[in-house]
């Protein structure tokens, strides 16, 4: 399965997109551009949950 996030699904007019075979790491490379690109920090479970919900699979 493959994991997939266009950044801008969650915040708008970023155009970053992310894959990953594993969703952890597709969380950990979105927490490392959040952290990069977006100046958060932390990843808040309410951020992680927007995140998820974003998240599209195949
Ligand atoms: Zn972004």
């Amino acid at each position: 399965m493959t994991f997939t996030l266009a950044c801008g699904d969650v915040m708008p007019g970023c155009a970053m997109r992310f894959e990953s075979s594993s969703k952890d790491e597709l969380m950990q490379q979105v927490a490392a551009h959040a952290r990069a690109d977006h100046g958060i920090e932390e990843v808040t479970p309410e951020i992680a949950e927007a995140v998820d919900g974003k998240i599209l699979t195949y």
